[in-house]
């Protein structure tokens, strides 16, 4: 999709620094991370939205995307950590591509 930021990190028109690629997902890390780990997982076709336009159609892309979490969490060297998106821009969301964030390394607080 035309002027979406992570579809132009998909289609390695923005660089990032990678940690996992495959044909339909891709992992980096976080440009302003606020943990000590913090990685991004994202469909590499576009979804709008945080989770909220996830459907039957687009529901096997991110069933895959969360089969490969626990392999990125392990080659980051990371045992306990939060999987979260933000959906709604109340909620923190500022791109509108769905995206996983992987936060972990430190001990992290509660939720909200
Ligand atoms: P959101 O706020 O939508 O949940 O998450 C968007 C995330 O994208 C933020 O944590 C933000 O730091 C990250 N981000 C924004 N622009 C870039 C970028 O150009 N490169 C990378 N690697 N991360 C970015
Ligand atoms: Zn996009």
């Amino acid at each position: 999709m035309e002027n979406c930021l992570f579809c132009k990190i998909a289609a390695g028109e923005i660089p990032s620094n990678k940690v996992y690629e495959d044909d339909t997902v891709l992992a980096f890390h976080d440009i302003a991370p606020v943990a000590p780990v913090h990685v991004l997982v994202i469909p590499k076709a576009h979804i709008a939205c945080g989770v909220c336009e996830l459907n039957s159609d687009n529901a096997a892309v991110v069933g895959h995307l969360f089969s490969v979490i626990p392999s990125i969490a392990e080659k980051l060297g990371i045992t306990d950590y939060r999987v979260v998106t933000n959906n709604g821009e109340e909620a923190g969301q500022t791109v509108g591509h769905l995206h996983f964030h992987i936060l972990g390394g430190r001990r992290l607080g509660e939720m909200g």
